[in-house]
């Protein structure tokens, strides 16, 4: 849909009407900002992430903490770098203490996330953890399906585990390294 010059015009207006709106105003009276999403509009993959912690709320970057660090780690192993995809979160306002979100505050943000995503267009949208999983891929368990692709509303998304989950488990961070490795042929095949 549209050049990136398009793309980034409809991105700014969608994260000002989000502002607009007042999503989450509990939450956005807390967060120091939206913290929107990051990289290129013109990516085939994009990454969705639960929601921003610490780091992200005060840079207002997706990822950019010890989670976003392993990811980078990862993107690296398949010949990926930050610049090559988009990342963002299903809720965008940082929680307080990082407590998980709620299914309301996850379903407040759902249309923003779905039009982010008709505007970025990707070949593939890989979920990262169960809480942009259950908006977007609703009934699964993730300790089921981690790893396989599925079609859904015509779309192909992947879910994984979240790096932060895995970073400190020694099991879960290798099976979220192995299915990072499908990642390549996964697309390839879309
Ligand atoms: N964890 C997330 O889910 N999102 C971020 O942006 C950072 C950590």
């Amino acid at each position: 849909m549209g050049d990136a010059a398009t793309k980034q015009q409809q991105l700014d207006e969608l994260k000002a009407q989000i502002e607009a709106a007042n999503v989450t105003p509990g939450l956005k009276a807390q967060a120091t900002q939206l913290v929107f999403g990051d990289g290129n509009l013109a990516a085939d993959i994009v990454f969705i992430g639960e929601a921003p912690g610490k780091n992200e709320d005060l840079q207002g970057i997706p990822f950019v903490g010890a989670a976003g660090k392993f990811l980078n780690e990862m993107l690296e192993m398949i010949d990926l770098k930050r610049t090559d995809i988009y990342i963002t979160n299903i809720v965008k306002y940082r929680p307080p203490n990082n407590r998980d979100p709620l299914p309301d505050e996850k379903s407040a943000f759902l249309p923003y996330l779905q039009q982010q995503l008709d505007i970025i267009d990707p070949k593939l949208i890989v979920t990262l953890g169960r809480h942009s999983m259950d908006v977007l891929l609703p009934g699964l368990k993730i300790s089921q399906v981690h790893g396989q692709p599925k079609r859904y509303h015509g779309r192909v998304y992947l879910p994984l585990f979240h790096p932060a989950a895995a970073l400190y488990n020694g099991g879960m961070r290798q099976t979220l390294i192995d299915d990072f490795a499908l990642i390549p042929a996964i697309l390839q095949k879309i």
